[in-house]
């Protein structure tokens, strides 16, 4: 750890948000690649570059119903005639050859016949018999699409570290590429720890609370594209925390992340396991809500204990979390929440010099959007983040903020 670092009493420095996400991210890197098919691909970053290995459209093709013909026949006539000679839906070809004088009625999508150069919409024609009267002209070479028009053989069409969108899945399957590598999925442990937590279809017991926190991680990691492995929640006992942990590791979790445990109760006993079984760095983060915070490896895996208010532990994810998710996944930025600038609705006085994450309604208005906090700010109020649009961001140094202020907003998808 820096040694420029304020150190609180207790000896633990304290970062601000940028440090810790610095280090934390320091140990990770893209993880290697695994071959998915191609709808899988999706949201996935890609880990080669694809090329093509033809021209697309593969033929030149007609981009209209209507008359394949040859231009030069089009000239001297005013309404020129020609004998139809056929009829060609899409996926054929014309084994023979448009000659002078002729016309082969062609459907979008088929290929040009030899011979002909331009379509005649059948909009522009009229038909009497067995022959076809041109009604208007077009240019020589109209309403064909040509070979290689979308992609030149050999051209690099996606490139590694892309994300791939509906569009990519699409060029895919143009490319007849039914299997692409990407990055792979890292596996997030996920662990609660506390005495008094109960599964959520346990019978309620005196003094006991839900697990919240194992569900929210988990759902975070799945959604920002990682895989959860859900572990059982620890009592507050040494040997069942350090026999989970070891679990995680047999389940070759990629980073765990464990909730609760990290403050300074009697029952803190994460920072005792961690310390005695891997190495790790115990922080007070510059933040609020979630304040204790601990990051280190256990068996050479990345371990990221987050605080146990409900809140903070969500809060906690998504700015030490999710940014270590991504950057495995292959993401080369918007590790971070996306964010957006908002006006503030009401004003705010705090006294700290934290950085505070406020749970806020987001309101569309004309002079842009407006961001309302959705009532108590307290760390175990999970309401206020089922609330929430986003978290609006009030800096250190910022103590006194009128109504409408200018604020940045992370936004929760
Ligand atoms: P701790 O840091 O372990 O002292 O936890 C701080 C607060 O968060 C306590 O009130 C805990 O009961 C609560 N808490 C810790 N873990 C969870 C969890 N997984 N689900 C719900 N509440 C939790
Ligand atoms: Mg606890």
């Amino acid at each position: 750890m820096m040694n420029t670092n304020i150190h609180t009493a207790d000896k633990y420095p304290i970062l601000s948000v940028e440090q810790a996400q610095a280090h934390i991210l320091s140990y990770f890197h893209p993880l290697e690649a695994e071959e998915v098919s191609a709808l899988e691909a999706l949201g996935r970053v890609l880990a080669e570059d694809v090329y093509a290995e033809a021209d697309i459209p593969p033929h030149d093709n007609s981009a209209m119903d209507g008359y394949a013909v040859r231009y030069q026949d089009l000239q001297g006539a005013a309404r020129p005639r020609l004998r139809i000679i056929g009829e060609l839906p899409a996926g054929r070809v014309w084994p023979g050859t448009v000659g002078p004088g002729e016309a082969l009625r062609i459907m979008t999508g088929a290929p040009m016949p030899a011979g002909a150069d331009t379509v005649v919409r059948f909009e522009d024609t009229r038909v009497e018999g067995e022959e076809v009267t041109i009604l208007a002209v077009p240019k020589r070479g109209s309403n064909v699409r040509l070979a290689g028009e979308d992609v030149r053989a050999g051209k690099r069409v996606l490139r590694q570290g892309q994300v791939v969108r509906p569009q990519e899945v699409g060029m895919l399957a143009s490319l007849g590429r039914p299997k692409v590598r990407v990055h792979r999925k890292p596996r997030v442990a996920v662990l609660a720890t506390g005495d008094e937590l109960l599964s959520i279809d346990a019978p309620p017991e005196p003094g006991k609370i839900r697990n919240i926190n194992s569900y929210s991680n988990a759902a975070q990691v799945l959604e920002c594209g990682g895989e959860p492995l859900l572990l059982e929640a620890a009592p507050d006992r040494e040997d069942t925390l350090a026999q989970r942990l070891r679990r995680a590791l047999e389940l070759k979790a990629d980073l765990i992340v464990t909730s609760g445990g990290v403050s300074v109760g009697d029952f803190d006993l994460v920072k005792k396991v961690l310390s005695s079984e891997g190495h790790i760095d115990f922080w007070w983060v510059n933040m609020k809500p979630g304040r204790p915070m601990a990051f280190g490896t256990l068996g050479g895996v990345p371990l990221l204990a987050l605080p146990g208010n409900p809140v903070a532990a969500m809060i906690s994810f998504y700015l030490f979390g999710r940014p270590a998710v991504r950057k495995m996944l292959g993401h080369t930025e918007g590790w971070n929440l996306p964010a957006i600038t908002a006006r503030l609705a009401e004003a705010i006085t705090r006294k700290d010099n934290r950085r505070h994450y406020l749970r806020v309604t987001l309101e569309q208005t004309p002079d842009g959007p407006v961001a309302r906090l959705t009532g108590d700010q307290g760390s175990g109020i999970l309401t206020s983040m089922v609330e929430a649009d986003g978290l609006a961001v009030i800096p250190e140094d910022c103590h006194e903020l009128p109504a409408g202020s200018a604020v940045q907003v992370l936004l929760l998808s």
